[in-house]
């Protein structure tokens, strides 16, 4: 069982040292309890969506509560999830007002139509049962009337493989902060986040750069295809410079190896096996 997670970026110029390490002790906290959550004889895909969920639940990270507000003032978040044993995906783009957009990306797995984008997602929460909730905290509300735009400041992610040898992986994001309403993040899209039998991968960044590259899909595609996941991540990342992205990416492949990569400094992020935890930014 292996099991990592990520914060998005920490950005050395508008946030302090002691929030740099609020994030590296929420992170180890969280892996923890995840892995824990894990051998309780949970999948790699409830393990995911409950990392993201406590993720979502923390104010440090741009995602759930804490999301950063878009340029007209209103809070819309995305999420997704994939689960590589069934190969499939699931995603609420732009939804608003919802405690976990991770917890609806889960629900939505059970029906047919497995992407739901801004009205339509929200009308699908409330149908069934999410409360309204105001994801808003004051400091983002700071931030935006300074109009500190800061980009890709703590989107969370999770890639699991779980003692039954399957991978899962689950993203959730507030946005880039300041973006046109309408906008779609990569965190709801195959780019953010994709997984298979073979490899999970979830990405944190600029979400435009990452569409570009097609970033988490083609890592694992390449791992798929017999590329390690240090070749594969080094292959993918060596084009991504060439469009000048920023992103950064997590992944566990089938034999339980663990990679990371960032573009810029700095992901933060940890992962554990329940013997050997690594905290890094
Ligand atoms: N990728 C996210 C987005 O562009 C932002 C982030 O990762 O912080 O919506």
């Amino acid at each position: 069982m292996k099991l990592i997670i990520h914060g998005g970026f920490f950005s050395e110029s508008s946030q302090s040292a002691e929030t740099k390490l609020a994030k590296q002790n929420a992170l180890k906290r969280i892996v923890q309890d995840a892995f824990r959550y894990m051998q309780t004889n949970h999948t790699a895909l409830e393990t995911v969506v409950y990392a993201v969920e406590l993720l979502e639940n923390d104010e440090l990270f741009n995602a759930g509560i804490g999301s950063q507000i878009q340029s007209d003032g209103i809070i819309r978040m995305s999420a997704s999830l994939m689960d590589g044993k069934s190969q499939k995906f699931s995603g609420v783009i732009n939804i608003e007002n919802v405690k976990n957009p991770i917890r609806v990306a889960q629900h939505l797995l059970k029906y047919d139509d497995r992407v739901l984008g801004g009205e339509g997602a929200i009308r699908f929460a409330r149908n069934n049962a999410f409360a309204e909730f105001s994801t808003e905290i004051p400091q983002r509300r700071k931030e935006y009337e300074a109009k500190l735009a800061a980009t890709g400041v703590g989107t969370v992610g999770c890639v699991a493989l779980d003692a039954d040898g399957n991978i899962a992986a689950a993203t959730s994001t507030g946005g880039k902060g300041f973006e046109i309403p309408g906008r779609i993040s990569d965190s709801a899209t195959t780019a953010g986040n994709y997984a298979n039998a073979c490899c999970g991968v979830s990405c944190t960044g600029v979400g435009e750069d990452i569409v570009s590259n097609a970033l988490a899909t083609k890592i694992v595609t390449r791992v798929t295809d017999g590329m390690t996941l240090e070749v594969a991540f080094a292959k993918t990342f060596a084009e991504l410079k060439t469009i000048d992205g920023f992103a950064g990416a997590i992944a566990i492949d089938k034999t339980g190896n663990i990679h990371h990569a960032d573009s810029h400094p700095s992901m933060v992020f940890a992962s554990f096996d329940g013997e050997v935890m690594a905290v890094f930014n």
